[in-house]
């Protein structure tokens, strides 16, 4: 019996940005006894059925994007004979759809790291439950990723999990709801150590895979701190000291690693914070900026987030501090209208982002705006047979990019504003302009063409129903992806140890 891991998607590009994560922690957490899995991530390459065998055990992973590839992948290895499995976000909140649509065997909600072994186990003895709940585990017992098992060459930035869950609760993310408001954070010593693992395989870029790498505002401290919650100031506290531990121990790692990770705007605030992450070589973050107005920020609950010439200085702290930040906006907001495009891409010029995304509402499973998009929906209103309500079920050549019905702009009017200003953002000349933030001219050359390759990912590519666009992208993508991989690579250090630990002064404290 032989358990196959697979990473579904409609595109693949030969070389992928960033090691998906959660097949290697499912590989580390497959018994001994079952042998090392097979894993398929197919933004490389599309899975070959041929290789699953009757009896084999197939884990397939999924959020709502590529859950449609996921129960085609699901129906071909039941055919096989396979016991098939479903987990991830997606699995999660809909485990009768996984059963209906991907021939599911079992589904696995929550987190999966615990409760895989007893999942394979039971689907080699034939007495599969239909579902098993994974709940939420407490981080000392995350599984480090099977880094082993990595094909050599083919993924630029490897990925790192350093805490679970986010207390905030904004109306477009599922993230509080599957992961939890309670961070669960990992002990610094279990991340130093796969990072170690990973820089002597030769990876210098680490992606800090996490919800919001700070979990703790200022204003979190001084409100417990006001209401005279000891307990709570204690707990938040040390939440805090943890974050400036596993700082410290990043710094003492060699210089030429860079790490990125996510984060709310409220960093910005916290001078401290900035600087223990410039010392770790935290050089990036993704910011969810969302939007430049205040009702835009009030229509989904992110009132935390600041407007105008605050936004532009809490954006800049950022770079101040070494951190470059991947600005992450909205387009489709209720109250967005014209104006908000224009204003939108001049304010990510005036705030020296390094990068961008653009993207629209999309009402997606388990957030708050979904709930009640998903009651307003006429059950009749279907393309290619499928109600909107379950839009990632519909073919991918047919699946419109905008679903909510807004107040005052037509969804085209909404794409082709949006595409607008992606073409604004990454024209050559304000990407040249970028590229002063290296100084050889060999960097600048090479932050064009990682640029390009960013837009050329992710940018909406038009029309959904223009698959001769979306392939002509992606042939484009994979042509620029290969030399970029080589840019992140770096020399292995196969004898790198873990650094001794010289000081855990407690940093930080408020
Ligand atoms: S968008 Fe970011 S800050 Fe908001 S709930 Fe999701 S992870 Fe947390």
């Amino acid at each position: 019996m032989q358990v196959h891991l697979v990473n579904p998607s409609h595109v693949s590009f030969g070389v992928g940005v960033i090691t998906p994560r959660w097949l290697f922690v499912i590989a580390a957490a497959t018994p001994s006894e079952f042998g090392d899995p097979v894993i398929t991530d197919e933004t490389l390459e599309l899975l070959d059925v041929s290789t699953i065998k009757p009896g084999d055990v197939v884990g397939i992973g999924i959020h709502t994007g590529n859950a449609l590839r996921g129960y085609e992948i699901g129906r071909a290895a039941k055919q096989a004979g396979a016991s098939v499995v479903f987990g991830g976000i997606h699995a999660t909140l809909y485990p009768e759809e996984a059963h209906e649509l991907g021939a599911a065997t079992a589904v696995v909600k929550g987190d999966g790291d615990a409760i895989w072994g007893q999942v394979i186990g039971d689907c080699s003895r034939g007495t599969a439950q239909k579902i098993y709940d994974g709940g939420r585990i407490e981080a000392r017992t995350f599984k480090p990723a099977r880094w082993d098992l990595l094909p050599e060459g083919r993924y630029m930035w490897a990925s790192v999990q350093t805490v679970r869950g986010c207390p905030k609760h904004c109306s477009f993310c599922s993230v509080w709801k599957t992961d939890g408001q309670r961070p669960r954070q990992r002990g610094a010593s279990d991340v130093i150590e796969e990072i170690v693992e990973l820089r002597r395989k030769g990876f210098r870029f680490i992606a800090l895979a996490d919800d919001n790498f700070y979990p703790v505002t200022l204003e979190d401290l001084r409100q417990a701190s006001r209401r005279a919650d000891k307990a709570r100031l204690e707990q938040l506290t040390a939440l805090r000291h943890e974050r400036f531990e596993l700082m410290e121990r990043l710094a003492e790692l060699p210089k030429d690693l860079v790490f990125f990770t996510q984060i709310t705007m409220e960093a910005s605030e916290d001078p401290e914070f900035l600087a223990a992450m410039n010392r770790a070589h935290i050089k990036g973050a993704l910011v969810g900026i969302e939007s430049v107005t205040a009702d835009g920020l009030k229509d989904i609950y992110k009132g935390f987030n600041a407007t105008g010439d605050e936004l532009v200085a809490r954006l800049r702290a950022f770079r101040t501090h070494g951190v470059h930040v991947l600005g992450s906006f909205i387009f489709g907001l209720p109250s967005d209208n014209p104006t908000t495009f224009d204003a939108t891409a001049a304010l990510a010029e005036k705030a020296d982002l390094t990068f961008a995304q653009f993207v629209m509402l999309t009402p997606f499973p388990g957030t708050v705006d979904f709930a009640a998009w998903e009651k307003t929906i006429d059950p009749a209103n279907q393309i290619a047979g499928v109600p909107i309500t379950r839009h990632w079920l519909i073919p991918q050549e047919s699946r419109p990019k905008v679903y909510t019905a807004h107040p005052v702009m037509a969804a085209d009017e909404i794409r082709e504003r949006t595409q607008a200003v992606w073409d604004r953002f990454y024209s050559l000349q304000q990407i040249w302009k970028r590229s002063r933030c290296v100084t050889s001219l060999k960097a600048r050359l090479a932050f064009v063409l990682i640029s390009k390759l960013y837009r050329q990912m992710y940018a909406n590519t038009g029309i959904a129903t223009d698959s001769a666009r979306v392939n002509r992208s992606a042939r484009w993508a994979r042509m620029i992806a290969k030399p970029c991989r080589r840019l992140f690579s770096a020399r292995p250090m196969p004898n790198l140890q873990v650094p001794q630990i010289h000081t855990l002064a407690a940093k930080g404290s408020q």
